[in-house]
């Protein structure tokens, strides 16, 4: 199987044809402008000491400072992040954010680790990477396993190493400490705008779409809660023990509390159990995969039955269900679009925090409705206009904009 940052790169390939991109501009895209590596020793709660390794890969910074988040995971490797990064250059171009792209990581369960540790872990990252990091060189974020806590602790050591309190330096913060209202529900927010742009294009009834969530955490279950108070008919939900289904739709407030009671979704009275591998299969109009990657591949996808997919996850479709898919007509929004809220608040909120003035929730939503609704529009068009699937639009999109950068900067020699 072919590493993640192989995929990134045929992807870029299959840009660089339609667009007859310049030899020059396709070698400079298919590597980051700096791999960054450490070994992190971290003294565990009972005195042993434990080494893990860490990474920053910056990908390219012609568009703004280098920008992406941070994930903690068993495995994550040199190879997922280049690609993260790549994708990440890919999303802030995709959403017209004058960011660049990169990413970080750290080899580890974090689910292993006690609090203490994982502040040392944390802390350890930053003194790394701290002469790579700052507000106008590479701003870092939360991602897989990395929370608001956690960038409150790395903006704290950052803090104490230049002397001063400098919020801008990483973004998904609590907002006690510079993080912006609405960051924490940004990313099933934006995803939503795009929807309605879309249905809106469509010229469907967005109380007539029956849809299916797949995952019901932090992204699944935001969306759930925006799509049934706009009052679309959630007719299935599934969480890492399995799925559950209802053709009439289900109730998703009394949904939160019973898996709160209970820790999963399945045996919610008047829907019925569904295995995870007929999950994505069920009768529905939008799929809404918000759990893991891979989960549509050239398998499951000439079984897949809603007629639009909107990619919350990241990389939940496989390359090969991707032409499947767009031979069936089935619309799918890719996830540098759909789940760009993420990165459009974190924008949001390193404009706040260098401004030092601070926007209410109405302000920030707008501005994120005004912003991610101007991308749909813009992939539109492209999609329709070199006859490609939105997923390539979007990257069309994105690396002219990268590449009308690198010219304007003029190339390095
Ligand atoms: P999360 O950990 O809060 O939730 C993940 C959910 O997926 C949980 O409900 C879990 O039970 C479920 N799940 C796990 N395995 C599953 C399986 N096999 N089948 C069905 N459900 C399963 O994570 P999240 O923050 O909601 O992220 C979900 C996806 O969205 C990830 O791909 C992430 O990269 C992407 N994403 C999230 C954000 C964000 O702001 N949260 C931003 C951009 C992209």
């Amino acid at each position: 199987m072919p590493n993640p940052f192989q995929n990134a790169l045929q992807q870029l390939k299959r840009v660089a044809k339609i667009l007859n991109l310049e030899e020059k501009t396709l070698q400079a895209l298919s590597q980051p402008d700096r791999i960054l590596q450490a070994s992190l020793p971290i003294k565990m709660d009972d005195g042993s000491t434990k080494i893990f390794p860490a990474y920053r890969v910056q990908y390219n910074n012609s568009r703004g400072p280098y920008k992406g988040g941070i994930r903690f995971h068993p495995q994550t490797d040199l190879n997922e992040v280049k690609a993260l990064a790549f994708w990440m250059m890919i999303k802030t171009a995709v959403a017209d954010l004058p960011f660049g792209g990169s990413k970080g990581g750290v080899t580890v369960n974090p689910k292993k680790l006690s609090p203490t540790e994982l502040e040392r872990l944390s802390r350890a990252w930053i003194r790394a990477f701290q002469n790579f990091i700052g507000p106008k060189k590479d701003v870092p974020a939360p991602d897989v396993y990395t929370t608001p806590q956690i960038m409150a602790w790395m903006m704290d050591e950052y803090s104490q190493l230049v002397g001063y309190n400098e919020p801008a330096v990483i973004t998904g913060k609590p907002v006690e400490v510079g993080g912006s209202v609405g960051r924490d529900t940004a990313t099933a927010q934006g995803g939503f705008f795009v929807l309605e742009e879309l249905l809106k294009t469509l010229k469907l009834d967005a109380k007539k779409q029956k849809v299916i969530i797949q995952g019901f955490g932090n992204a699944g279950m935001t969306m759930a809660k925006i799509l049934s108070k706009n009052k679309f008919i959630i007719v299935g939900i599934a969480d890492s023990q399995g799925g559950i289904y209802s053709p009439t739709g289900l109730k998703i407030t009394e949904l939160e509390k019973h898996k709160k009671k209970i820790g999963t979704v399945l045996n919610f009275p008047k829907a019925k159990n569904v295995k995870a591998n007929k999950f994505l299969e069920l009768p529905g109009d939008i799929l809404i995969p918000a759990a893991l990657e891979n989960q549509i591949t050239g398998k499951n996808a000439s079984r897949i039955k809603a007629k639009i997919i909107l990619e919350l996850a990241n990389g939940p479709t496989a390359a090969e269900a991707d032409d499947k898919l767009f031979k069936k007509k089935v619309i799918i929004v890719p996830d540098v679009l759909a789940n760009s809220g993420g990165v459009i608040v974190s924008y949001f909120e390193w404009v706040q925090n260098l401004t030092n003035s601070y926007w209410s929730e109405a302000e920030v939503k707008n501005k994120l409705k005004k912003q991610i609704a101007e991308a749909f529009l813009t992939i539109w068009k492209i999609s329709h206009q070199y006859d490609i699937d939105l997923r390539m639009a979007a990257f069309v999109l994105a690396v002219k904009r990268i590449e009308a950068a690198i010219f304007k900067l003029g190339f390095k020699t």
